[in-house]
């Protein structure tokens, strides 16, 4: 048994814990960092990544089999899901390797093995204790299921459903959030066919009710079979299929069932409880300043109640990192965290929802720009368009975005929600011609009173 001091000691590598590592370094901080796994978490290899590398393929496979709209002639052979697994390693693979090197260039001290927080400022690994002055817990989340749904099988989550070596002919997809939608987006594009179940009125349902309304009619025109409203009540597997039972008394036979409900805190049986930690429904509570409720002790990422984001994650380690170094860095406002979900077509937000601008207003003031007037989005031939909500004689407190490629624009559109811009101060901004950026320009010309490319 060894005892090694630092100033940090921080439990999980994931986007909260290694960016909290990295900048904690920066400053000049004694790191310990400690993984049972893979440095990178949930983001890198079971997350973030390999999904946006299954989406890109799945494009890949759309462009091919659409050739013809565009007078190319192409045709989809087929999906080769050794390969398409292949590049999505391989990105994995040198995306892990560039954060090893960046580990080490930044001097962290990295553990490998299960911690468990003693407290009041230890953990141990394999009989080993580190001792921080200041310890971070970082130890992510997990893919939730429902009560008597049990995980096997034909029955997974996206844990299993991003290692496939095959394409399912028939799926149904539980839950139509960001997770949900995306898988059902990839295997829409592979040839499968998909069914989404969602308990809730409509897809997305975190989203303005105007974004869900564009994915569902997006989703129905490519083929992408949905049951909103619905509540799942059971599934029987058996060699051949799996069967899904709704509420509706209808059932739906299937290959595979992806239960994507959701994500819980993982905090079981790493010593919170024991230690003191607060919690509710397993999730460490901390204040604005990511403090728990033990002196010197924080918690970062999808631990922490909240958008189960890694740019969250990765903001809430390098505030921890800064708050400890002394600098007193300004306390994360969580609603100007952006949102993107990479289905075809994605859907990007930041602020609020139309419903809940009214809600904190008592009115707000929209407007939706389609994209029908972007030649970009023409030329890519993609639908959708971009909301803009302003509080009364306010600023612009939310944006939502639908379409192909959006995504990207949320860089922009967290810039004017975050600086609190009114559409006067972002009307003369110039947005180059033609790209899918002159859409937020137009929407805000508009909204300003001067529109340009606007019908009716
Ligand atoms: C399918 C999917 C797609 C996603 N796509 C996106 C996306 O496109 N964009 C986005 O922003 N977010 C996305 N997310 C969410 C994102 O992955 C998480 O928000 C992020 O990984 C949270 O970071 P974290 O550091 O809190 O936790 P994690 O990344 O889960 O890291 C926690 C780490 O702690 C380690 N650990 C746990 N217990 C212990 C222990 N006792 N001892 C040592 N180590 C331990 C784990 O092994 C893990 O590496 C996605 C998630 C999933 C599942």
């Amino acid at each position: 048994m060894t005892d090694t001091s630092a100033d940090l000691v921080i439990l999980g590598g994931g986007s909260g814990g290694y960016a909290c590592a990295f900048r904690a370094a920066e400053l000049g901080l004694s790191v310990v960092l400690i993984e049972k796994d893979k440095l990178g978490g949930t983001c890198l290899h079971r997350g973030c990544i390999p999904t946006k590398a299954l989406l890109h393929a799945a494009e890949v496979a759309d462009s091919a089999r659409d050739g013809d709209q565009f007078g190319v002639k192409s045709s989809l052979e087929g999906i080769d899901m050794a390969g398409v697994n292949s590049y999505k390693d391989g990105i994995i693979g040198g995306l892990y390797k560039g954060l090893q090197g960046l580990a080490k260039a930044n001097k962290v001290t990295l553990v490998e093995g299960a911690g468990t927080f003693v407290g009041p400022n230890t953990v141990e690994v394999n009989g080993d204790r580190y001792i921080g002055k200041n310890v971070v817990l970082a130890t992510g989340s997990f893919a939730r299921s429902l009560p008597g749904l049990e995980i096997g099988g034909r029955i997974i989550t996206s844990d299993q459903a991003l290692n496939l070596d095959y394409v399912p002919d028939r799926v149904v997809v539980l839950g139509g959030g960001v997770i949900g939608v995306e898988f059902a987006s990839v295997w829409r594009s592979f040839g499968a066919d998909v069914t989404i179940v969602e308990a809730l009125p409509r897809l997305v349902p975190l989203e303005d009710e105007w974004a869900s309304k564009q994915l569902e009619r997006a989703f129905r025109k490519r083929g992408i079979k949905f049951k909103t409203g619905v509540r799942f009540t059971g599934a029987v597997q058996s060699e051949a299929n799996v069967t899904v039972s709704l509420e509706s008394g209808e059932s739906l036979e299937a290959d595979l069932l992806l239960v994507a409900v959701g994500r819980g805190p993982n905090s079981a049986g790493h010593g919170y409880e024991e230690a003191g930690v607060t919690m509710e429904r397993g999730f460490v509570i901390t204040d604005e300043r990511l403090r728990t409720n033990l002196p010197n002790v924080y918690a970062v990422g999808d631990l922490v109640p909240g958008l189960q984001l890694a740019h969250r994650g990765f903001q809430q380690g390098i505030f921890v990192a800064e708050d400890i170094a002394g600098q007193n860095p300004k306390v994360i406002d969580e609603s100007g965290i952006p949102k993107v979900t990479y289905c075809n077509p994605e859907v990007a937000s930041v602020g609020l929802t139309e419903a809940a601008a009214k809600e904190k207003y008592g009115s707000a003031e929209t407007y939706v720009y389609s994209l029908a007037g972007n030649g970009k989005s023409q030329i890519l031939k993609t639908s959708g368009g971009v909301k803009l909500v302003k509080a009364p004689d306010g600023p612009v407190v939310g944006i939502t975005l639908v379409g192909e490629r959006v995504g990207e624009l949320i860089g922009e559109a967290q810039l004017i929600y975050n600086w609190e811009a009114f559409p006067e101060d972002v009307a003369p901004l110039i947005h180059a011609h033609p790209t899918q950026t002159e859409a937020l320009g137009e929407a805000f010309l508009a909204l300003a009173g001067k529109p340009l490319h606007v019908h009716g």
